[in-house]
Formats: C-alpha cells, structure tokens, sequence
C-alpha cells in the first residue's frame, strides 16, 4: 500500500474566527498554517484565501500569489488551490486563479479541487432552528468541462471533490471527452448537509464506484475524519484535516491550529503501521511529478 497522504485545509471559506480564534487569514498566516502542517506530515496544502482585515473569503488573484509565494520559501508542499471558492462567486471569480497562477511556475499550484456536480450545502442551527447558511454549490455541465479543460490546459491536477455518488459519474463523463488525464484523482466530501453522510457504507460504496487506478482522499465535516479516516487509511486511501472541515481537536476542546489535526493523524496512522508520504512522495503517488518536472 502507498504511504498516506495527508492535505492540511487550513482555511476554506466557511469557517469564521467566531468559531475558532486560531483560523489564519493574512497570507503570513496562511503561509505559516501551510509550514506548519507540511512538518507536521502535510503532502498537500488545500488553499483559499481570505480578505486579511476582515476574514471574508474571497478568490483573490493577489493574495493568491502573495501565500503561495510564502508557502514555496518556506516548505515543498504541494499547493492545492480551492476552485470552489465560497459561497455566491461566479464561475468566473473561481477558475481565473488557475490561468493567472499558472503564468509564474514557482506560484503555479499543482493541483486545484474541481467540484464534480452541484449539491445542496447547508448549515443549521438547531438552537436557532434556522439556516446558517441555505445554498446550492451551483457547478453546471458547461463550467464543470470549462474548470476541467482549463486545469488539464495548465498542467494543473484536478483533485475531482465528491459529494454525492453521481458526481462520479460526472467525472466519468468529463474522462470520456478527453477533459481529464489519468490517473483520476477524488476527494469524498462527507457529511454536508445535502450530500451523503460521513458512514462506512457509503465511503466503501463511492471507492469502489471509482475507476480503477485511481487515487482517492477522504474529508469529513467535523471530527468523524478521526475515525471514519481509519478506514481510509486501512483501505488505501488518503485523508484531509484543517480547520476548514472541523473546528476541533477532540469533542469539545477547539484546535490550536491545522498542524495539531495533522500530527493526530499523523499519530493514528503510524500506530495503524502506515506510514506517512512526504511532499515528493504524494508528487509520484498522484502522479504530479512529470507535471512538475516539465514546468521546472
Ligand atoms: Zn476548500
């Protein structure tokens, strides 16, 4: 089995200091988020970026380059840019980052999450008995071929992000037409109220809809991912924590910060006798490598 990849999102676009202090904003924060979690055992750093004063996600070409910039002086972790962005972006907003990295190879990212369908995304709160956030993640066919051409155009690695079994189907489709290159490779977004929930059968049941040969990661919303990642781990898959996908460390206790969530699974896998891919590792697992070489 190859080692475990692990993606640190230290940020992601929903997630608000109100919640939890220690989420970093500013392109130092982000950057140090990033340095901190590739030492911790971090291959990939999944990014977003946020308008520094006041935390408002935002696809930013600037502040783009300004943390990948940081990120690339200070570790070599592979940059996993969000071309989900947040909540009400276009199309446009969310995809210009890829060409306009793309020009620079030192702040071109290596790979960028694609959301392979639309869902449903919501946030409730019981207390309130209200939506906190009521939203449809809108990707239509035309923009789901547009993201996957403009990625494959850039030597960019789709990371194809799964919330619902279809999407698979979706990813399928965009393979056939020549939009995709091979090895795929999938993130299982579990757990968002509107898509399929964070169980064993259902994690099970989406890596064996995959094509074969492909490579897959699992995010949770919350603290299943410590111990529905178990799972990943033991079935050869890969796994994603941060502060983007959970607040805490443990029922009830905020994390410090994405590094922490890192070194727990760092600590669960190796106790599991898995060992843990460095960056160059996860570059020849996922394939990046002849990517990286040809924009070097
Ligand atoms: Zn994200």
């Amino acid at each position: 089995m190859d080692k475990l990849i692990i993606t640190a999102a230290v940020t992601g676009s929903l997630t608000t200091r109100e919640q939890n202090p220690n989420l970093p904003h500013t392109p130092q924060e982000l950057a140090q988020a990033a340095i901190d979690s590739c030492n911790a055992g971090a291959a990939i750093v999944h990014l977003h970026v946020r308008e520094p004063s006041t935390g408002k996600p935002i696809q930013d070409i600037d502040l783009f380059k300004e943390t990948i910039g940081l990120i690339r002086d200070g570790c070599d972790i592979i940059v996993n840019t969000s071309t989900g962005g947040g909540p009400g972006m276009s199309h446009d907003e969310r995809i210009a980052i890829i060409p306009a990295l793309s020009g620079d190879a030192r702040l071109k990212p290596e790979m960028a999450s694609l959301n392979a369908g639309s869902v449903n995304f919501g946030i409730f709160s019981r207390r309130r008995r209200a939506f906190v956030l009521d939203a449809v993640q809108l990707n239509l066919w035309s923009e789901l071929l547009r993201f996957a051409d403009t990625m494959t155009e850039h030597g960019v690695k789709p990371e194809l992000e799964i919330y619902e079994a279809g999407m698979i189907n979706n990813a399928q489709f965009l393979d056939d037409v020549g939009a995709l290159v091979a090895p795929l490779h999938f993130q299982f977004v579990l757990g968002v109220l509107g898509g399929m929930q964070s169980t064993v059968e259902n994690l099970i049941f989406l890596r064996n809809s995959i094509p074969r040969g492909s490579t897959w990661s699992l995010c949770t919303v919350g603290l299943d991912i410590f111990s529905l990642g178990t799972v990943a781990i033991v079935s050869g898959g890969h796994v994603r924590v941060g502060l983007e996908d959970c607040i805490y460390i443990s029922k009830g206790v905020l994390a410090d910060s994405s590094a922490q969530m890192v070194e727990k699974m760092v600590r669960i896998s190796r106790e599991m006798g898995r060992e843990i891919a460095t960056p160059d590792e996860a570059r020849s697992i996922l394939g990046l490598s002849s990517q990286r070489e040809i924009a070097q």
